[in-house]
């Protein structure tokens, strides 16, 4: 019996006369998502991708695992392929949700005709169609409201689709669709989840990394390359720029008043990020703080960090409590990888008491203390760079 995957989308649908850009990018995001798996064919009808393995013996569940990372599907579904005859149809679902059904106690059917040539109006369908399933499988009983199991049929153009089950996607719009913009990223558990969530809306992301060796190991920058390669199952390939950042932090810690090191290190990683951005056609910075977690991120420290900003600095976590980061953290898998305990530039010489409401005319005085241009200008160039692919 032939089946295949229908990827709906969602918000693209709405999308107007952009619709077919969009449409463009979510087809080549798919295809460089399904490579692994195999050859496939792809037409976009309503709202609808589907994708038809031409190899009869290409392993579905692979392909919708794959799917269901891909940002711009709202849902996937295996659907069973029959000629639009409703006896064919009916015979198909017996055959192919058999074993759904047998297991099921209640059920309803739902129909779509989109081929207005069809005989049988939907409700015309979903009743016939559904006192068919009856007579074959008497145990079950209709429920229209909770039903276990939704048998949908779609008739369209070339044919009929009768599925049963709906995985859901990952929502947004495709990567790419956006833009492109620089996600400051840690090996802690907040940046990787901020990441996920700019790329969610179509951001093509970019990830800058500051180290500062021997205060920080090659272990704790490769714990941040290993999390940006599980974003990349999301965001697509993602360039990698890792900043040497010990001198400019050992010449705060000798010039600068203690209780500013961590607003004036965070305006120099920015003032850094900004110059990388510009160099990669970055339009914005990502980071992943959230009100009130620490020092450096009230709001007086934080209109300190963006007094330096030329650029918009998103941060989606602004307003989550820890426990909803990390449910999405151990949803794309960055968890475990975050809570390795290996030391980050931030927690270097990290003042006994930091300044919690620091103003810009102080914070500016005390970074003036050193003129930091030629370090900045030194790091920027001698940052490595590295594609992480997906
Ligand atoms: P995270 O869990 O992302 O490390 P955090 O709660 O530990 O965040 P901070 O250490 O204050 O908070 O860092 C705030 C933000 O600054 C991070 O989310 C990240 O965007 C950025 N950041 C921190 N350290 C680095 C670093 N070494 N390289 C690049 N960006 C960093
Ligand atoms: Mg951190």
């Amino acid at each position: 019996m032939k089946e295949l995957i229908l990827a709906k989308y969602g918000e693209i649908a709405l999308k107007g006369l952009n619709k077919n850009t969009f449409e463009d990018m979510l087809i080549k995001n798919i295809k460089r998502r399904l490579k692994p798996v195999g050859k496939f064919e792809y037409v976009r009808q309503q709202s609808t991708i589907y994708i038809d393995a031409l190899d009869e013996n290409t392993d579905l569940d692979a392909a919708i695992e794959k799917l269901r990372t891909v940002f711009g599907i709202a849902c996937i579904c295996r659907a069973g392929v029959f000629e639009k005859d409703f006896e064919k149809i009916c015979e198909g679902t017996y055959e192919y949700l058999g074993d759904t059904l047998k297991y099921a106690r209640t059920f309803k059917v739902e129909a779509k005709r989109a081929d207005k040539r069809f005989p049988m109006k939907s409700p015309e369908i979903c009743r016939e169609l559904g006192g068919r399933i009856l007579e074959r499988f008497s145990h079950l009983s209709v429920d229209v409201k909770n039903p276990e199991v939704t048998v949908t049929v779609e008739i369209r153009d070339t044919n009929a689709y009768v599925h049963a089950v709906r995985v859901q996607g990952a929502g947004g719009l495709p990567v790419g669709s956006s833009g492109k913009a620089m996600l400051l990223v840690s090996g802690g558990i907040d940046s990787p989840v901020a990441g996920y969530m700019m790329a969610k809306r179509g951001i093509h992301i970019s990830a800058v990394h500051f180290v500062s060796p021997p205060y920080t190991s090659e272990r704790a920058r490769i714990k941040v390359e290993q999390l940006c390669e599980k974003l990349t199952a999301y965001c697509g390939n993602i360039s990698f720029f890792c900043v040497p950042f010990t001198e400019i932090q050992e010449a705060i810690k000798d010039n600068c008043p203690e209780e500013y090191f961590t607003v004036i290190m965070r305006r120099l990683m920015m003032e850094i990020a900004q110059q990388l951005s510009e160099k990669d056609d970055c339009l914005a910075l990502i980071t992943g703080e959230s009100v009130g977690q620490v020092a450096s991120q009230t709001l007086k420290a934080i209109a300190c960090t963006d007094a330096v900003c030329r650029m918009p600095v998103f941060r989606p976590l602004i307003g989550m409590d820890k426990t909803e980061i990390i449910d999405i953290s151990r949803k794309i898998d960055t968890f475990d990888i975050s809570i390795q305990p290996y030391e980050d530039c931030c927690t270097v010489f990290t003042p006994k008491h930091p300044k919690t409401k620091p103003t810009k005319e102080e914070v500016e005085k005390a970074q003036n203390s050193f003129d930091f241009s030629e370090m900045i200008k030194k790091a920027v160039e001698e940052t490595e760079i590295k594609l992480i692919k997906f």
